[in-house]
């Protein structure tokens, strides 16, 4: 995954579970539960069994996961490379108002929300920042582009008297757009709870 003129593109990473070996541990299906067991005892025995047993091994083989190729194809869900997050722009929004519901238990739009009973408040705009940038190692993809996969103009970081949220910014041809909580995806009640609560 690179970043090319402020979008991203993606390429191959190494799929999980051969770690790019392309031949991986095989393993036999537990007799009890037909399911492959990964734990020694059997997940799938030990807490309801006495008899629970160890890995049933057949041999090195092909990956199924991959069928040998040893990448899988990224997408947006992965992480971005380090020097991406480490090179955004962060600046802070000072406000004076509650956590939403949203930030308090969802964090719906945000790389991550936070409550730090104040702590924030007390620090410099350039210490804050600091932090954020230094907190996180990386993002994943989703949560700093947009649908395009367009990377945000910058990382706003929005206080507020609890905490703080962490949300990409985006340069748009009508200016620019703060990502808030995406309510689509939402039930019902904690859609209401939101809007409740103010959105964002
Ligand atoms: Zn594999
Ligand atoms: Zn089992």
């Amino acid at each position: 995954m690179e970043v090319l003129n402020g979008v991203v593109v993606l390429g191959d990473r190494a799929c999980f579970r051969c770690q790019g070996n392309k031949e991986t541990m095989l393993r036999k299906p537990c007799p009890n539960y037909g399911k492959v067991t990964n734990r020694r005892p059997c997940a799938h025995c030990a807490s309801t069994r006495k008899d629970g047993h160890a890995y049933l091994d057949i041999g090195v083989g092909t990956c199924p996961d991959c069928k040998g190729v040893g990448t899988r194809p990224e997408t947006m869900s992965d992480y971005l490379p380090v020097e991406v997050w480490a090179g955004m722009r962060f600046v802070v929004y000072r406000e004076n108002r509650a956590a939403t519901w949203n930030e308090q238990y969802l964090g719906s739009g945000c790389v991550y929300s936070t409550v730090d009973y104040g702590r924030s408040r007390d620090m410099t705009d350039e210490a804050l920042a600091e932090e954020v940038r230094t907190n996180k190692q990386s993002a994943q993809a989703s949560t700093i582009c947009d649908r395009d996969g367009r990377l945000a103009d910058h990382i706003g970081i929005f206080t507020n008297r609890s905490g703080f949220s962490v949300r990409p910014v985006f340069a748009t041809p009508d200016g620019l757009v703060i990502r808030t909580a995406n309510l689509s995806g939402l039930g019902g009640g904690v859609r209401a709870a939101v809007e409740a609560s103010g959105g964002i």
